[in-house]
């Protein structure tokens, strides 16, 4: 029996979306090891979306961790369930970026903020993107 057109375009997609895991794997591996120390503390895991979203849990028991989440490659490392949970479309957006950038990501990013620095902007609101990430996702000025 030939393959169907449609089930051929189901493999290609299928290979496609391995690709990406794998061009964003080295980033999904550092999340992974964070992720694994907020286990260690009492964090907790689940998959939502093809992602791994790692949650501290409780309050911030990491006085550095200024952000309600982060995200690495296919990890997202969120305060607890209700922050990954309402910046999950923002998350998304990143996961997305890193499938695209891979790697290179971690260069491309704080060299956005970099030159937004040296504007006199703020790094963190104009970096290239946050920018993105925040139209794709929906927010607003005011939002995350
Ligand atoms: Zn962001």
């Amino acid at each position: 029996m030939p393959l169907s057109y449609a089930g051929c375009l189901c493999g290609i997609a299928a290979m496609v979306r391995l690709l990406k895991y794998i061009w964003a794997a080295p980033c999904s591996l550092f999340g992974l090891g964070c992720g694994l120390f907020l286990l260690l503390i009492g964090g907790s895991v689940r998959q939502v979306s093809g992602i791994l979203e790692f949650s501290i849990g409780y309050g911030n028991p990491i006085p550095f961790f200024p952000f309600w989440a982060i995200t690495f490659g296919h990890v997202v490392l969120g305060l607890n369930e209700s922050a990954l949970e309402y910046s999950r479309a923002h998350e998304l957006e990143h996961v997305r970026q890193y499938e695209v950038w891979g790697v290179l990501f971690f260069l491309a990013y704080p060299v956005s903020s970099l030159w937004q620095l040296f504007r006199g902007r703020n790094p963190y609101w104009y970096n290239y993107f946050e920018i993105q990430a925040r139209q794709r996702s929906g927010q607003k000025r005011l939002g995350l």
